[in-house]
C-alpha cells in the first residue's frame, strides 16, 4: 500500500514550509538531494502540509480508479456521507438531488454517516456517565488517535475504546443492506483512507473518497444535477448526528451537559489545539477532571475538500443542512432504529505505535543553541519553525528532527556571512583578473621581443661563413645556420630548404662518429674543444664545440678549411703561432750564432704581410 501523502519533488521547490507546518516533524530534509522527505511512520495523516504547500507537490492517496471499477462493476454499493457535503456541494441546490447524483454513480444505498454518529454519540454519553474514575478522550478522529499512539502511548488507556461514526455506520448498513454490500465513505478527512483499512470484518470500509475525488468522479462519470430528479438518502434517518463536523457536534448529538458550570466534557478542534490538549492532559492528569472530545477539525477545514473553506460559513453550512435534514424528522421511527442497532459491538483497541525518540543530552542542545548563535536569554523564540521555542527546535535538531537550515534567523545570517564572503571572493578574483591580463600582455611583449631577437639572432647566424650548429643532450639539432647546411654538402641543404634551420635532425645522420663523440664529450664533461682539424671525406673541418647550457646544450662552430678566406687567415695564424713558438727557440740560437735570427724573422713577417695585402685588395 503506497504511503497516505507524498511528495512530489519536480514540483517541490524547496521552500520547506511543509517541514516548517508539519506538527509531529514527518518530513525531513532529504540530505542526499535537499527535497523533503515525510517519513511516514511518524505521520498522523492531518493533511496540513498538503494545505501549507502552495506548489501543490503534496497528494494524498488517490482512491478514484478503484472507485471507478467499483462503480461499474455489479455490486450492492453503498455510500456513507459525511455532514460536511453541505460545505463542498454549497452549489447543488437540494441535497436530494445530490442523493440521486450518487446513484447516478452507480451507488445503490445513498445513505449519511449521521446516524452513525448518533449511534456512537449515545454511547460516549453511557461512557462518560459510567465514571469509574478515569477520564477519556474521544476517538472519533483517526488523527487524534495517530497521534496518541505515536507520541502520547502512555495515554492509550485514555483513549475512548469506540469504533469512530463510520466504522460505526459500516457496520450498521450491513445489517440492513446485508454482509456483502461495498461500503464507501465520503467526506473531507484523507485520514480515513488509513482508518478504512484496519478493519476486514462487517466493520470494514472498502474505499475512504474524498470530496475531490468525488467531483472528479462525476465529472468522469459526466453527471450533474441539471438533468436529475429529486430522491431522498436511504434509511437509517439520523438526528443530530448532522451536526457532527462541529467542534462540539457530537456532545450535541449525545445531547451530553454543556454547561460550563456542571459539564464533564471539553470539546477541542484543530490540530495545534489537538496537540497542545493532548500533552496537557497527559502532564495535568490528576487535575483536569474532564473528558477531552478532540478533533483535528479536518471535518470543516481538511484537505478533501476540493477548495480551502471558511470556518464561520462551514459551520453555518453545516447548520443549516441540519435544520432541513431535522424537518424530515420522525422521532420515534429514529428512536425505534437506535434501539434495534444499540446492541451491536462497537468496542476497538489501539496499538502502541511508538515514534517518539529519546530526548538527547543537554550539552548537545546547549552546544546547537551556540551554533545557532542562541542562548535561553537571547533566543527570539519567533516560531518561524514551526517550534515554540528555540529550545525545542534545537532539541529536534539533536534528535535529527530537523535542521539548523530551518532557523530563519540562523539563515540569515549565514546569507550574509556567504555574501560577505563572495563579495570579497569576487574582488580577489577581480585582482587576480587584473593581474592575469597584466601578465598575459608582459608575456606577450616578451614574446614579441624574444620573436625579434630570435629572427635577428637567426639572420646574423645566417650571414656567417662558418658553420653553426647547436644541439641538445640526445644530440637532436636545435639550430643551424646556412653556412652548417653548406659545408655537410647538397643533401643536407636540400633538407634546409624543406626543414630551415635542420631543426630536429639527427647529429648521427650528418656527421661521423668522431665528430659526433666529441659533441657528446662536451654535453657530459661540459669542456670546451677548440680548433680541432677533423678531416671528413675530401674535406678539412676546423671545428670549436663548446657547452651552451651544461649537460643540456651544446654548440658548434664549423669552418671548412678550403675556404679562401679560411686559408689566408689560418695561414697568418699558423704562422704567427710558429713565430711566436720558434721566437724564443731562434733567439737563443741567436744568442749562440750571434746573428741570423732575424734574418729568419724578417722572412716570416714578409710572408705575413704579402697574405695581409693580398687579402685586403680582395
Ligand atoms: S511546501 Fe511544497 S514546495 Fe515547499 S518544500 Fe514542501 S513540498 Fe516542496
Ligand atoms: S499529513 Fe500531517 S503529520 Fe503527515 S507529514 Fe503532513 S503535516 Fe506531517
Amino acid at each position: 500500500m503506497e504511503p497516505l501523502v507524498r511528495i512530489e519533488n519536480t514540483s517541490c521547490s524547496k521552500c520547506y514550509s511543509c517541514i516548517r507546518s508539519c506538527p509531529v516533524k514527518a518530513i525531513q530534509i532529504n540530505q542526499s538531494d535537499g527535497y523533503p522527505l515525510i517519513i511516514t511512520p511518524r505521520c498522523i495523516g492531518c493533511g496540513i502540509c498538503i494545505t501549507a504547500c502552495g506548489r501543490k507537490a503534496i497528494t494524498y492517496r488517490s482512491s478514484v480508479e478503484e472507485a471507478k471499477s467499483l462503480f461499474t462493476s455489479n455490486e450492492k454499493i453503498l455510500a456513507l456521507l459525511s455532514p460536511s457535503i453541505s460545505v463542498e456541494f454549497e452549489d447543488v441546490t437540494d441535497y436530494r438531488k445530490f442523493a440521486t447524483m450518487l446513484r447516478a454513480l452507480g451507488i445503490t444505498y445513498a445513505c449519511e454517516l449521521s446516524f452513525g454518529v448518533d449511534v456512537i454519540a449515545y454511547k460516549y454519553q453511557l461512557l462518560f456517565s459510567d465514571f469509574k474514575g478515569r477520564y477519556y478522550i474521544t476517538s472519533t478522529d483517526p488523527v487524534v488517535v495517530s497521534y496518541i499512539e505515536k507520541y502520547h502511548p502512555n495515554l492509550i488507556s485514555n483513549l475512548a475504546p469506540l469504533v469512530s461514526p463510520m466504522i460505526a455506520g459500516a457496520r450498521i448498513a450491513r445489517q440492513i443492506y446485508g454482509h456483502d454490500v461495498k461500503v464507501v465513505y465520503i467526506g473531507p478527512d484523507i485520514a480515513k483512507k488509513d482508518e478504512a483499512l484496519l478493519y476486514d470484518d462487517d466493520r470494514r470500509v472498502d474505499i475512504a473518497l474524498t470530496f475531490s475525488e468525488l467531483r472528479a468522479l462525476f465529472r468522469h462519470f459526466n453527471i450533474d444535477e441539471t438533468s436529475l430528479e429529486y430522491s431522498d438518502f436511504d434509511p437509517p434517518l439520523s438526528y443530530k448526528g448532522a451536526l457532527y463536523p462541529l467542534t462540539n457536534g457530537l456532545i450535541q448529538a449525545a445531547d451530553m451537559d454543556e454547561n460550563l458550570l456542571t459539564t464533564h466534557v471539553v470539546s477541542i478542534e484543530g490540530t495545534g489545539r489537538m496537540i497542545e490538549t493532548v500533552r496537557e492532559f497527559e502532564q495535568n492528569i490528576k487535575f483536569v477532571h474532564r473528558h477531552v472530545h478532540v478533533t483535528s477539525g479536518n471535518s470543516l477545514t481538511g484537505p478533501g475538500f476540493s477548495k480551502p473553506t471558511q470556518r464561520l460559513l462551514s459551520e453555518y453550512l453545516v447548520i443549516k443542512y441540519a435544520n432541513k435534514r431535522l424537518q424530515r424528522f420522525f422521532r420515534l421511527e429514529w428512536y425505534q432504529q437506535l434501539q434495534r442497532f444499540l446492541d451491536l459491538d462497537y468496542s476497538r483497541t489501539f496499538r502502541n505505535d511508538d515514534q517518539r525518540i529519546p530526548d538527547p543530552p543537554q550539552e548537545k542542545v546547549d552546544e546547537i543553541l551556540n551554533i545557532l548563535q542562541k542562548n535561553d536569554d537571547t533566543a527570539e523564540n519567533c516560531r518561524e519553525c514551526g517550534y515554540r521555542t528555540c529550545r525545542e527546535f534545537a532539541t529536534d535538531v539533536a534528535k535529527g528532527l530537523t535542521s539548523p537550515e530551518l532557523c530563519i534567523s540562523h539563515a540569515l545570517k549565514n546569507t550574509i556571512n556567504n555574501s560577505e564572503t563572495i563579495r570579497q571572493l569576487n574582488e580577489k578574483l577581480a585582482q587576480t583578473r587584473k593581474q592575469l591580463k597584466e601578465t598575459e600582455e608582459n608575456a606577450k611583449l616578451q614574446k614579441e621581443a624574444f620573436t625579434q631577437m630570435s629572427e635577428l639572432t637567426d639572420a646574423m647566424l645566417d650571414r656567417l661563413r662558418a658553420g653553426v650548429v647547436f644541439v641538445d643532450n640526445k644530440l637532436k639539432i636545435i639550430k643551424a645556420n646556412v653556412s652548417f647546411s653548406k659545408i655537410l654538402g647538397e643533401e643536407a641543404e636540400e633538407i634546409n630548404a624543406v626543414i630551415p634551420g635542420l631543426v630536429n635532425a639527427d647529429l648521427n645522420k650528418l656527421f661521423p662518429s668522431n665528430l659526433v663523440n666529441l659533441f657528446s664529450f662536451v654535453l657530459s664533461d661540459g669542456e670546451v674543444i677548440e680548433n680541432r682539424d677533423i678531416k671528413i671525406g675530401d674535406n678539412l673541418l676546423n671545428i670549436s664545440i663548446f657547452p651552451i647550457v651544461n649537460g643540456k646544450v651544446a654548440g658548434g662552430i664549423l669552418r671548412d678549411m678550403r675556404a679562401p678566406e679560411v686559408q689566408r687567415s689560418e695561414v697568418i695564424n699558423r704562422i704567427s703561432e710558429v713565430i711566436d713558438r720558434n721566437l724564443e727557440m731562434v733567439q737563443k740560437i741567436g744568442f749562440l750564432l750571434g746573428e741570423g735570427a732575424t734574418d729568419i724573422e724578417r722572412m716570416l713577417n714578409s710572408i705575413i704581410e704579402f697574405y695581409k695585402g693580398e687579402q685586403k685588395q680582395k
